[in-house]
């Protein structure tokens, strides 16, 4: 399973961002997934549990932010969403357009995490871990 290898290159990266921190402990982990990313909303969070085990990321919670594809509409002039990924057409003036602004993201977003004698510490795994691709 393709999302099981992500899962484990998510929990490496939480790991390096928590010790980095001073943190014993990751309790959320935020990605951002992309329409486009290929990747199986449902079977990456099953995937994310199987990759935890043993690291401290055991019993943490996975959060996905789910992000539409956007491309640029030429005659818009401006991004517009798609409805659907199968369809790559402006959805207000029907233009076909292949000039994609957002869809392909799988990064980690920020971690939550337990720093040593703080029960709610926090650490950001900074802004983007840059895209996949
Ligand atoms: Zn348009």
């Amino acid at each position: 399973m393709h999302e099981l290898s992500i899962a484990y290159s998510v929990v490496e990266i939480a790991t390096q961002s928590a010790t980095e921190a001073g943190a014993v402990r990751v309790r959320e982990v935020h990605v951002r997934l992309g329409a486009l990313s290929g990747v199986v909303r449902g079977a990456l969070e099953f995937s994310y549990d199987i990759a935890c085990a043993g690291t401290m990321l055991e019993g943490s919670s996975l959060v996905v932010r789910e992000l539409p594809a956007r491309v640029y509409c030429a005659v818009c002039d401006c991004e517009v969403e798609l409805p659907s990924v199968q369809y790559f057409c402006c959805p207000v003036c029907d233009t076909p357009s292949g000039d994609l602004r957002q869809g392909r993201e799988l990064d980690v977003e920020a971690i939550e995490v337990d720093l040593p004698g703080d029960e709610h510490g926090n650490a950001g795994a900074g802004d983007s871990q840059g895209n996949s691709e």
